[in-house]
């Protein structure tokens, strides 16, 4: 589904992924971990073809497609979604204006109304959102905690093939975590979407369990192994998995 070959990206003249290589199976449960300032957030945002980062060498291969010169457009049309660490509020485009676009663009096809409406209001409900969210402008004046929930209205509606969650436990109280990982548990469950998570919360995996996990140090997976690894982490914290450490792990 995902292959990411040798990739090296540049941001503000500094490297920041240094030939990383990641493989991710169709329907699979991947976990990228690891300390603050290493490139997880970074991945995300080249898998999503940000303007500020560059690539300088390698290949971003999706469903056999290379796809280094897709626009941010063209991904989510392909069904890439990031659910991002900090939402970005955007006035002036309603969260409704907008699904019925990307949903129209997506199939070719007028978007029934009727059906949207009551589609998207069981999905507030089941998030726990007032479906007065459905008009507003989207993540605008929105809390941490509501932009994620508003995200994820975003995907149950678009329905994406392929789920990015940066540090999704960010922002969130106790509740409203729960409510979140459960609403993607059941999206799993429903749809099997490939996810890539990327997270230094191991609370995630009660919710959505890695088949891989990966740890990443400045730029680079330095480790690769099963829910295990994130025991290791909770017991010792990162600093296990420091390059020049790495042996004692293997
Ligand atoms: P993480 O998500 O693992 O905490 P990031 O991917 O956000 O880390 O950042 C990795 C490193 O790259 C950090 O040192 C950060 O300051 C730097 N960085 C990220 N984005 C940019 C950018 N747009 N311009 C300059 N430096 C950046
Ligand atoms: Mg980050």
């Amino acid at each position: 589904m995902l292959k990411i070959k040798d990739l090296t990206v540049i941001a503000d003249n500094k490297i920041i992924l240094n030939k990383l290589n990641l493989d991710i199976d169709t329907g699979k449960i991947c976990a990228i971990m690891g300390p603050n300032g290493v490139g997880k957030s970074t991945i995300c945002k080249v898998l999503l073809k940000d303007p500020n980062y560059t690539i300088k060498n390698g290949t971003i291969t999706y469903n056999d497609k290379v796809i280094n010169d897709y626009s941010t457009e063209e991904r989510a049309k392909l069904g890439m979604f990031l659910l991002s660490q900090m939402p970005i509020a955007i006035e002036g485009v309603q969260n409704s204006e907008m699904l019925r676009m990307a949903l129209a663009s997506k199939t070719g096809k007028a978007v029934d109304i009727l059906s949207f409406h009551k589609e998207i209001k069981e999905i507030c409900q089941k998030l726990d959102i007032p479906t007065e969210f459905i008009h507003r402008d989207i993540n605008a004046g929105m809390s941490g905690g509501e932009r994620k929930k508003n995200e994820l209205m975003h995907l149950w509606m678009l329905k994406p093939e392929f789920i990015i969650l940066d540090e999704i436990d960010s922002g969130l109280d106790v509740d409203a975590f729960k409510i979140v990982m459960n609403s993607l548990k059941e999206y799993y469950k429903k749809y099997n979407p490939t996810i890539l998570i990327i997270t230094h919360n191991t609370k995630v995996f009660k919710y959505l369990k890695p088949d891989v996990i990966n740890i990443l140090d400045t730029g680079k997976i330095v480790k690769s192994g099963t829910l295990e690894l994130a025991n290791i982490i909770d017991e010792e914290g990162f600093e296990a998995f420091k390059v020049s450490e790495c042996a004692t792990h293997e």
